[in-house]
C-alpha cells in the first residue's frame, strides 16, 4: 500500500515550469501596446537573423540547397551524425587547437540548447550538483529541474571585467560536483576572457575534480582587445566539453545544428564512462535533419572570412552603440564595454525612479509605453539588472535606447 501511495506522490511531483528567457519574453510581448505605430524594438533575445544586414553568408544557403537538391539526404543519420559532418567539424575547430580532433570526438545536436539537454541528462545522477555561472544562460538551470540536478552558482565578478569568482567556486565545489559551466564569448555579460584567466579555471577544475563544459556557442564573436580562444587549448590540465553551433556565428538559429566535442588528449573521459553514457543517450535523442548535417562540410569550409569580419564590425559598431547610449541614462550602470557575443547587462538603480518596483516591473512597463523590449536579469538570477541585446539593425538600436531614456525621463523622481 505505502509503495502504491509513494509512487503516486512522485508523478504529481512535477518540477515547476522554470522561468526561461523564451517564457519571459513571450510574457513581455503580451504587454505591448497594439495602437503604437512604431516598430518594436527587440533587445532580449540574440536572434538577428530577421534583420537584412545580418542575412547569413551565400556560401551556407547555397550549402544548405546543395544538399537538399542531392536527394541524397533524405534518409534517417546515423544517430551520432553524419560521419562526413563530424570530420568537417573535427577539422574546423583543430585549427585552433594544439590537438587534431577527430570525428570520433564530435556529435551532432540540434542546436547547442539540445546539446545542453544532453549534457545534464548524462551528467544527472542521485545527489549530484553543477555548478553554474551568474549571471548565466537560463537553459541549464531549466534542463536541471527536470533532471533533478542541483544547480550551484558562482559570480562572475563585475569589477573584474565578469572574470569568474574561482575563489567562491572553491567553496561551492564538493565530492558530489559533476561539472563547472563556463560560457565564453560571455551571454549575457558580453566579455571575453584572456588567455591567463582561462588557464586559472581549467586548473581550478582539475584541482577539484571537476568536468569542464565550455559553451562556445558564441566562438569568434570578439571584437575588443582580447581574442577569441577556445577553452580546449587547455585540455590537456583537463579534459574539456565544448558545445557550439551554427546558430550565433552564421546567424541561422533557426537551422538546428550544434555539437558536443570532447578534448581528451589525456583520455579521462573514455575511463570515466562519460563519453558512454553521451553516446547512449545521444542514440535515443532527436538529430538534427539529415540535409542540415549534409551541408556543414560546405558551410565551414566555403563561408568566406569577408562574412565573418563583416558580422564582427557590425557587432562592434553595435556593442559601441548601445555602451554609449546606455551612458546617457541616469537609472542604468554598464560596469563594461562589451567586447564579445551579443548583449550586455546593466544595474538598474531603482532610487532614481518614482513608480518603478523592481527590473520585471520596468521590463513590463517599458513594453507597454515605448514598445521596447529587453530582458529583467532576474530571469538570469540577477535581480534589480537588465540584459540588453543589440544585435538588432543600428537605426533601431538607436530609436530603442532614445525611447529608454524617455521612458526613464518619465519615470524619474522629481526633485
Ligand atoms: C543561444 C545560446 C545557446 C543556444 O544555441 P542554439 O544553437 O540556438 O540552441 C546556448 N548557450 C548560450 C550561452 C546561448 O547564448
Amino acid at each position: 500500500m505505502e509503495n502504491g501511495a509513494a509512487k503516486c506522490d512522485s508523478r504529481e511531483r512535477k518540477p515547476t515550469p522554470p522561468l526561461t528567457v523564451r517564457s519571459v519574453l513571450d510574457a513581455l510581448m503580451e504587454n505591448l501596446d497594439q495602437s503604437d505605430r512604431r516598430p518594436v524594438v527587440p533587445l532580449g533575445h540574440g536572434d538577428p537573423s530577421s534583420f537584412p544586414c545580418f542575412r547569413t553568408s551565400p556560401a551556407a544557403e547555397d550549402a544548405i540547397v546543395e544538399a537538399l537538391r542531392s536527394a541524397k539526404l533524405n534518409c534517417y543519420a546515423p544517430s551520432l551524425g553524419l560521419d562526413a559532418a563530424r570530420r568537417s567539424i573535427a577539422g574546423h575547430l583543430s585549427r585552433d587547437l594544439p590537438y587534431k580532433l577527430s570525428a570520433d570526438d564530435v556529435f551532432l545536436t540540434a542546436g547547442a540548447n539540445h546539446a545542453i539537454d544532453i549534457l545534464i541528462t548524462a551528467l544527472a545522477q542521485h545527489g549530484a550538483n553543477i555548478l553554474l555561472p551568474k549571471p548565466g544562460y537560463p537553459t541549464y538551470e531549466a534542463c536541471a529541474a527536470f533532471r533533478h540536478l542541483e544547480v550551484r552558482y558562482f559570480d562572475l565578478l563585475p569589477e573584474k571585467g565578469w572574470e569568474v569568482d574561482l575563489d567562491g567556486v572553491k567553496v561551492l565545489a564538493n565530492d558530489k560536483t559533476v561539472a563547472m559551466v563556463i560560457i565564453n564569448p560571455g551571454n549575457p555579460c558580453g566579455s571575453v576572457f584572456t588567455l591567463e584567466h582561462m588557464k586559472k579555471i581549467t586548473e581550478t577544475a582539475k584541482t577539484l575534480g571537476l568536468l569542464l563544459i565550455a559553451d562556445e556557442v558564441y566562438a569568434h564573436l570578439a571584437y575588443g582587445s582580447n581574442p577569441f580562444v577556445p577553452m580546449a587549448v587547455f585540455g590537456s590540465i583537463t579534459p574539456i566539453l565544448t558545445l557550439g553551433s551554427l546558430s550565433k556565428r552564421w546567424i541561422v538559429p533557426g537551422w538546428r545544428l550544434g555539437w558536443i566535442v570532447t578534448t581528451d588528449p589525456n583520455g579521462i573521459l573514455q575511463k570515466s564512462k562519460v563519453v558512454e553514457t553521451l553516446q547512449s543517450y545521444i542514440k535515443i535523442t532527436a538529430d538534427p535533419a539529415t540535409f542540415v548535417q549534409g551541408a556543414v562540410p560546405h558551410i565551414l569550409e566555403k563561408t568566406t572570412e569577408d562574412f565573418f569580419l563583416k558580422i564582427r564590425n557590425m557587432l562592434r559598431e553595435a556593442a559601441n552603440i548601445c555602451y554609449d547610449k546606455l551612458k546617457e541614462i541616469p537609472c542604468v550602470t554598464c560596469p563594461h564595454r562589451p567586447e564579445g557575443a551579443m548583449s550586455t547587462i546593466v544595474k538598474l538603480d531603482l532610487s532614481l525612479l518614482e513608480d518603478i518596483n523592481d527590473d520585471l516591473d520596468f521590463c513590463v512597463k517599458l513594453a507597454k509605453e515605448e514598445s521596447v523590449i529587453v530582458l529583467p536579469g532576474s530571469a538570469m538570477g540577477l535581480k534589480n539588472w537588465l540584459r540588453v541585446t543589440f544585435s538588432v539593425e543600428p537605426s533601431l538600436l538607436e530609436d530603442g535606447l532614445l525611447r529608454v531614456k524617455t521612458f526613464y525621463l518619465r519615470h524619474a523622481k522629481k526633485k
